[in-house]
């Protein structure tokens, strides 16, 4: 991380403006995360009820904070008029830096991307959320895929420190070093890796799902495992309840995504409980039914 901040330090542009493309569960997450550390965010999607969630999902952490007494009420009020919610592609046109976390969908993020680089300015940096698809791929929709990257937030973004910022083949040291910073300057711990399907983290864990899917085909009840894992081996969530936060629909794409870059390692047969849960729309948290019930 210290080689990387120097390296940032050399070449790296200052991030003041930021935009997120997509108000969902890491949309919110980043546009919140990026407000509280000092970088005005631009909020769009497609649906405005998203947006008016994204907002209070914001609204909920700040008040949590100030109920801590870690900010003020002027402070929140600040926070929250820096996060402005657009349905219009027009509201990006001064960002710095944007990230696409627009649903997990290699044609429509090839779509959110081309669009919005007509949208940005000539030096507006591009990234993606996205969990699994490569950045290479994703960069063939882009003019000039040198100021494109990926940044992988994970959920939830205000708790977790990692982001892992993706260098695609045509990625410039000046966009690296740019969005290192700015990862940085919200609080979190980047580490640049290479392109592949699924990056590092899911990488690792998509084996574990894969593993926890099979005990359940085995008969394993799901909550007999989340107890094992937490209380037992003390690990701060089991998979049933993990796959709840990242979302079942989120999951059943990543998978295929898996499946598809690494076919030897992680192809399966037949349907597992992920497929099983998507397709009977139980997502998990985001709406209220997934391996556990949240209504
Ligand atoms: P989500 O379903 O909660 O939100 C997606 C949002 O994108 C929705 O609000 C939708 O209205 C919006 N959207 C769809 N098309 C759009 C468009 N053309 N323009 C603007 N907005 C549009 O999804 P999510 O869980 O927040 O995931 C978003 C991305 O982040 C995905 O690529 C996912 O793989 C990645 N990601 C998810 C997690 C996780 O745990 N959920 C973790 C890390 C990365």
């Amino acid at each position: 991380i210290k080689s990387l901040a120097k390296k940032a330090g050399k070449s790296a542009k200052t991030v003041n403006a930021g935009a997120v493309l997509g108000a969902g569960i890491m949309g919110g997450g980043i546009a919140y995360q990026g407000a509280s550390r000092g970088t005005s965010m631009v909020m769009k999607d497609i649906n405005q009820d998203a947006l008016e969630l994204g907002l209070s999902e914001a609204s909920k952490l700040l008040n949590k904070q100030l109920d801590r007494g870690r900010i003020k009420g002027c402070d929140m009020a600040k926070i929250l008029n820096s996060i402005v919610p657009s349905l219009e592609y027009s509201a990006l046109a001064h960002v710095d830096a944007v990230v696409e976390a627009v649903v997990e969908h290699p044609a429509v993020k090839g779509k959110v991307l081309a669009e919005v680089e007509e949208a940005v300015g000539d030096n507006t940096i591009i990234t993606s959320n996205t969990s699994t698809i490569s950045i290479n791929q994703l960069a063939k929709s882009l003019k000039d895929p040198s100021r494109f990257c990926g940044m992988h937030f994970f959920n939830p973004v205000h708790r977790m420190p990692l982001v892992e910022i993706i260098r695609g083949e045509n990625t410039s040291d000046e966009t690296i070093a740019t969005i290192v910073a700015w990862a940085a300057k919200m609080g979190k711990s980047p580490v640049v890796v290479n392109d592949c399907p699924g990056f590092f983290v899911n990488r690792v864990l998509f084996p574990y799902f894969g593993g926890f899917t099979k005990l359940l085909a085995d008969g394993v009840d799901f909550e007999r495992i989340d107890r094992i894992m937490e209380k037992q081996f003390g690990w701060p969530m089991g998979p049933a309840y993990l796959l709840d936060v990242v979302g079942l629909d989120t999951a059943h794409h990543a998978q295929a995504v898996m499946a598809e870059g690494f076919p030897e390692r992680m192809a399966k047969e037949g349907s597992d409980a992920i497929d099983l849960m998507f397709e009977n729309k139980r997502f998990g948290q985001k709406n209220g039914h997934g391996f556990y019930q949240y209504t």
